[in-house]
């Protein structure tokens, strides 16, 4: 007899590692909770890369105080009850598996004020276990903390790479969560030193000239339900495209060199492209970065189109220009 089932603790830091596999994945993960929690400002603090440390501090919803014990529970959510659900997903998550995942492996503590209470609850967890619990004082909102993350996985924490790479890594996913929600307060701070503060802005064009500080032209196209909104900085720099389906910050390969290839590799790109939620399938990888269109041959082609007229959109930096 050689074939042994796993005892659960291994199957539980194995299936934890899937959703979490480093600083960014834990950053990500908490402030999708934010956005989904409908806070209006958000506030990420790191040290070292995140490795240390990693706090994210909401003014959002907050957590029943009888649900604090279930959100570190896997495939625990408020976000969806059942199958149907699954079709028409507006939300970041659903799958109720990113605080069970990070409570796992770190040293967590969770503090949060529901909406209609007067008191917080702070809870202290490790190894998957609730240590302490106690009321607190403090504002509406949550604040997740994650000390020494993969303390007790020593593999994965060899794994990881140099604070400067892990940083950086969360510097641009903060950026893309900033283009996603444009009317929310984002700030992002790295030891102890403001790497950014977004305030709130009017439209994605504010956000855009706010993060970039360069000028970009806008084109928009839609057909049959799908619509696509595409800005390219003018100068040509170092090339990055953004992409976002429904709002969700996404890394299909294919679409994002189709892209590229359109509108050039110098350009900087931000492309949002929103059609019903029954056209997407978010559920294809746990961390949900990629996603299944089932109309990807369209929206090429709206993308297409875009380059191909004349220019039917506005110039919207230059516009501003001329108007002051
Ligand atoms: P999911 O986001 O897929 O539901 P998570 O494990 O990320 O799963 O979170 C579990 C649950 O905890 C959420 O469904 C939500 O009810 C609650 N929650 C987590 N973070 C927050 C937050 N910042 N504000 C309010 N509720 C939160
Ligand atoms: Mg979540």
């Amino acid at each position: 007899m050689f074939v042994q089932s796993l005892p659960l603790e291994v199957i539980q830091k194995i299936s934890a590692g899937e959703v979490i596999e480093s600083p960014v994945d834990c950053v990500k993960e908490l402030v999708e909770n934010s956005l989904d929690a409908k806070s209006s400002r958000v506030d990420v603090e790191i040290i070292k890369g995140g490795k240390r440390y990693i706090s994210v501090r909401d003014n959002g919803t907050g957590i029943h105080r009888d649900d604090m014990e279930k959100v570190i529970q896997r495939w625990s959510t408020s976000k969806i009850k059942d199958v149907s659900d699954l079709l028409s997903i507006t939300s970041f998550g659903f799958r109720g598996e990113a605080l069970y995942a990070i409570a796992m492996v770190s040293r967590l503590v969770i503090k949060s004020r529901f909406f209609q209470d007067q008191l917080g609850i702070k809870m202290r967890v490790e190894d998957g276990k609730v240590l302490e619990k106690q009321e607190i004082g403090m504002q509406i909102g949550t604040c997740v903390e994650v000390y020494d993350l993969f303390y007790n996985l020593p593999v994965r924490l060899r794994f990881l790479k140099k604070e400067d790479t892990e940083r950086n890594r969360i510097i641009k996913l903060m950026k893309e969560y900033a283009l996603s929600k444009w009317d929310v307060h984002f700030t992002l701070t790295s030891n102890g030193r403001k790497v950014f503060d977004l305030y709130p802005c009017q439209d994605v064009k504010e956000r855009i000239q706010l993060l970039f500080g360069q000028k970009f032209e806008e084109r928009k196209n839609s057909k049959n339900g799908v619509s696509v909104s595409l800005y390219t900085s003018l100068e040509n720099t170092r090339g990055e495209v953004y992409l976002f389906v429904n709002s969700r910050p996404v890394q299909n390969r294919n679409l994002l060199e189709y892209i590229r290839k359109t509108v050039g590799y110098k350009k900087v790109c931000v492309c949002y492209i929103d059609l019903p939620p029954y056209m997407v399938d978010v559920n294809v990888h746990p961390k949900k970065r990629e996603v299944k269109i089932y109309k990807e041959n369209l929206v090429k082609e709206l993308i297409r189109e875009l380059f191909k007229k004349t220019p039917p959109y506005f110039n919207f930096m230059l516009a501003q220009e001329k108007a002051s």
